[in-house]
């Protein structure tokens, strides 16, 4: 059986090694000059409020740029960019593609750009009992090209092309996709990927990401491009440069099983720069106390009083990217004397511990579940979904605990600036000339 070649190009000018990647991969063999085409990058999150390092967690627009460009001088001209972004995010799809440099795109190429949070989701039957709302432009074009990010994530291991698709469904979907079962999630999310045509993934491997998926990840610079016409040989190829074996990530686990791929590295083809050469293995998770009393950075601190339990695969992204930032509020309020005897839940099934004065329900789920929950002495619900920080801030105020919003405010800078003037770092790549 004929191997599935995976291309792996080291990134001098970014046009011509996307090139060389799409050649290497046979990658625009799959499309037909008059197909509609969705280009489906990864923008999880963004902010215009803070400031917000896109190293390794939105896809480069140098790349988006390229790829447009290519397929433009190819012949192709019926092009959509589209993304959902985190469900509730206030700056809109528009906002954002507007600060990505994209509206230049659709001068330049006529490419339509759409936010698939405000469009329709078509609610989906798999035929097995499995259904998911996928974005109706994501179901109608004709093929779509992938192009996530090389980053790890603190739940799923790796994020790339099979965990980009997750942008494409309803945030009711992405909510269910972080179901209970330990395991839920890495059956779930990669079933999407059945629903689309994907014909070809480009992962941008400008910047990679420890800690993923958000900006709270530690970023490098890589300088990679991955691409292939088959989306589980690209992601076996990612994953091996972040330093995990296919069969370590259960998502690729599943997905292999469920479509008869092999797991083992060398049933693929890879074309170009040899994997060996640019593996460097990155973490994926933040580490607790074996007590999962919370973060060992705080142990370390000599925070006492609080057990801040570890989040589980149910918490979804909303909570997800709110998690950190309520870490750093919570430290905040540390004063030097231990905390009052205080736990903290979260996601659809941690359920408050008994012996705890006070119980922080943080998110709508935790809330929910925990309402009639007899081991509560005193419960602080903050039931947004997810939860606002700001009035976080001000609920933990009433109960005499005094975070500091303004160090959040610093945290987000202290994210931002790690990366200025650094050697590698560049913010005009996610922009367009
Ligand atoms: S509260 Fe959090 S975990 Fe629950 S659905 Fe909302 S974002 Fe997901």
């Amino acid at each position: 059986m004929e191997k599935a070649s995976v291309a792996l190009v080291k990134v001098s000018q970014v046009y011509d090694s996307l090139r060389e990647a799409l050649e290497l991969s046979n990658g625009l063999s799959g499309l037909e000059k008059d197909e509609r085409i969705l280009i489906k990058p990864n923008i999880v999150s963004w902010d215009f409020q803070l400031p917000f390092p896109p190293f390794g967690v939105v896809t480069t627009s140098k790349v988006m740029e390229a790829l447009v460009r290519i397929l433009a001088e190819e012949g192709y001209k019926n092009l959509i960019i589209g993304e959902g972004s985190l469900p509730g995010l206030k700056p809109k799809g528009d906002e954002i593609y507007e600060a990505l440099g994209y509206t230049k795109l659709q001068e330049r190429y006529g490419v339509e750009l759409v936010d698939f949070n405000k469009e329709k989701f078509i609610p989906t039957d798999y035929g097995d009992g499995f259904k998911l709302d996928i974005a109706q432009e994501a179901l109608a074009v004709d093929k779509v090209i992938n192009v996530p990010v090389l980053k790890t994530h603190n739940q799923a291991k790796v994020s790339l092309g099979i965990k980009n698709l997750k942008g494409c469904l309803s945030r009711r979907s992405k909510q269910f996709c972080h179901g209970l079962d330990h395991e839920e999630l890495n059956l779930t999310f990669p079933r999407i990927i059945e629903k689309l045509p994907v014909a070809l993934t480009i992962i941008d491997g400008l910047y990679t990401l420890e800690k993923g998926p958000g900006p709270t990840g530690k970023a490098y610079p890589k300088g990679l491009l991955i691409a292939s016409t088959d989306p589980f040989a690209c992601d076996i190829v990612g994953a091996a440069v972040l330093g995990y074996e296919a069969k370590d990530v259960p998502h690729l686990v599943h997905y292999a099983q469920r479509h008869g791929y092999s797991l083992e590295m060398e049933d693929y083809q890879v074309l170009g720069e040899k994997v060996a050469d640019h593996v460097e293995p990155l973490p994926y998770d933040f580490e607790w106390t074996e007590e999962n009393t919370g973060p060992l950075g705080f142990q370390k601190m000599g925070i006492e009083g609080l057990a801040i339990r570890k989040y589980d695969s149910s918490l979804c992204t909303g909570c997800s990217v709110q998690f950190n930032p309520m870490l750093i509020l919570l430290q905040s309020a540390f004063k030097g004397e231990p905390f009052d005897n205080i736990e903290l839940v979260s996601g659809k099934k941690q359920t408050a511990s008994p012996g705890f004065n006070t119980t922080i329900l943080f998110g709508k789920c935790a809330c929910q579940l925990n309402k009639e929950n007899p081991n509560i002495n005193k419960a602080i619900t903050l039931w947004g979904c997810p939860p606002n920080l700001e009035k976080m801030t001000e609920a933990l105020a009433k109960e005499g605990l005094h975070c500091d919003y303004e160090a959040y405010v610093g945290f987000r800078h202290y994210l931002f600036n790690r990366y200025k003037d650094k050697e590698g770092f560049s913010l005009e790549d996610w922009t367009i000339a």
